[in-house]
C-alpha cells in the first residue's frame, strides 16, 4: 500500500493489544480500496487474527509490510 504512514498519520489511535492495532476515521480519508470514506482501520500485527466484530460490517482488506490491513464500512 502507498502512502500507508500518511494515512495513519490522518487517523485517530483506538485500540492495540498484540494483535490488532485499530485506528478511527474521524476526518472521512477514502478507503484505498473502494474510494469511499470508511469507520475504521485496524491492522493485525499477528496473522492469524480473530476480529469480534459486534455488528455486520463491510470490510475492505489491503497488506501493510505483510499485515493484513482492514478497512470497515458501516452500513
Ligand atoms: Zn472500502
Amino acid at each position: 500500500m502507498e502512502d500507508f504512514d500518511q494515512l495513519v498519520s490522518s487517523l485517530t489511535p483506538r485500540e492495540e493489544n498484540s494483535a490488532i492495532k485499530s485506528y478511527q476515521n474521524t476526518v472521512a480519508v477514502a478507503c484505498p480500496a473502494c474510494e469511499e470514506p470508511f469507520d475504521d482501520m485496524v491492522v493485525c500485527k499477528e496473522p492469524p487474527t480473530s476480529l469480534n466484530l459486534s455488528r455486520t460490517l463491510d470490510l475492505c482488506v489491503d497488506v501493510h509490510d505483510e499485515q493484513a490491513v482492514i478497512f470497515t464500512h458501516q452500513k
